[in-house]
């Protein structure tokens, strides 16, 4: 079995941004103490000293707010239940609010070796639009002190379908990327969420913006691996990667979701019944359901742009979707349209290797 990852889910932010549908609640530290001891426990619940982990994420939530030492806590918590490799990747999601010299200098010395910092845009304007807390010196100033701390694996966040978003506008974006060498890119499209009085969302827009991210991050010598994620050779998210490969992964927390020996659970995304269950020794699972193992792993790997490996498809008979015919008219004509733009980079089978 390949190794797993672990994520752990820190569900406590500092404001509730209006875009984000994670599970979180309000930070104060005396609940955010007492929310480690429960991750704690579940850990042992979760125990198997047998399971090789190689990668583990804190996510949120904003697990900046985590103190250094409480990362360690768990990373060393973590280590008495699972076989933790010395050399595992170690991810902590980071808002460039929450970082300082010496607290980067800690997390590193906790055992934090790569940090994902939620820029979001460079640019003012956006940052204000998604009030965020930190304004775009704090994310280059971030990334600065992280590479002063000794991060040698940074993957800085973007934004795009934001309002007032143009390529001319993304060229400062582009930019900075350029000037700060990030190892890797994540690019989401804001989704959802409700707009300023006059704006419209726009998805000809967006994917427009989309291509151009592909193109311009490519020239900076970023692999586009997923449909959201960038990294230069050899720097994709070890931990990401085993989303969309199949491969097991440890969850806790709550809202956390897991994938172990084909079995996809889902934790709880309510922090009393969560605390609840754990506190009486029981795992904390909204929802666990044996999956078919090739069905999600062609599910998942189409994310991937290196495809799902041919032989992966062996169960199924695998079959194009037949177009409309001719005759449907307004069904094929608009269905036609829809498809073409993507025509080119869409269902690619490569014989004897993958498809995607
Ligand atoms: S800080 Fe991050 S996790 Fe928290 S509400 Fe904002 S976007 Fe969501």
């Amino acid at each position: 079995m390949s190794p797993a990852g672990l994520y752990v889910h820190f569900p406590f932010c500092r404001r509730a941004c209006f875009y984000c549908h994670f599970y979180k609640r309000a930070f104060e530290p005396g609940a955010a103490s007492a929310f480690l001891r429960l991750v704690k426990r579940e850990l042992r619940l979760r125990r198997d000293p047998g399971l090789r982990v190689d990668s583990v994420y804190f996510g949120g939530g904003s697990p900046s707010l985590l103190e250094p030492g409480q990362a360690a806590a768990l990373l060393e918590a973590a280590s008495r239940s699972f076989a933790l490799d010395a050399g595992a990747e170690v991810t902590l999601e980071a808002n460039p609010e929450d970082l300082s010299p010496e607290r980067l200098r800690d997390y590193r010395s906790a055992g934090v070796n790569r940090l994902s910092v939620g820029a979001q845009s460079f640019q003012e304007r956006d940052l204000r639009f998604l009030r965020r807390g930190h304004d775009a010196a704090a994310s280059v100033a971030a990334v600065a002190m992280a590479r002063d701390a000794g991060f040698a694996n940074v993957s800085l966040d973007l934004m795009i379908g934001l309002p007032a978003q143009t390529a001319r506008s993304m060229e400062l974006n582009f930019r900075l990327i350029g000037a700060l060498r990030p190892e890797h890119v994540s690019v989401y499209i804001l989704e959802n969420a409700p707009l300023p009085a006059g704006a419209q969302p726009s998805p000809e827009r967006d994917a427009r913006l989309y291509h151009l991210v592909r193109r311009t991050l490519a020239g900076l010598g970023y692999g586009h691996y997923e449909v959201s994620n960038f990294a230069r050779p050899g720097r994709a998210s070890r931990h990401n990667l085993k989303y969309w490969r199949m491969e097991p992964y440890v969850a806790v927390g709550p809202s956390a979701a897991g994938f172990l020996a084909g079995r996809d659970y889902r934790n709880m995304a309510d922090l009393g019944r969560y605390g609840e269950a754990v506190g009486s020794g029981r795992l904390p699972e909204a929802r666990s359901r044996q999956l078919d193992p090739a069905k999600r792993r062609v599910v998942t790997g189409l994310r991937l742009l290196e495809g799902v490996p041919d032989v992966a498809l062996d169960p199924f008979r695998f079959r194009p979707v037949p177009r409309p015919a001719e005759s449907t008219t307004a069904s094929a004509t608009r269905w036609r349209s829809a498809a073409e733009p993507y025509s080119a980079v869409a269902s690619k089978t490569i014989p004897g290797r993958s498809v995607r």
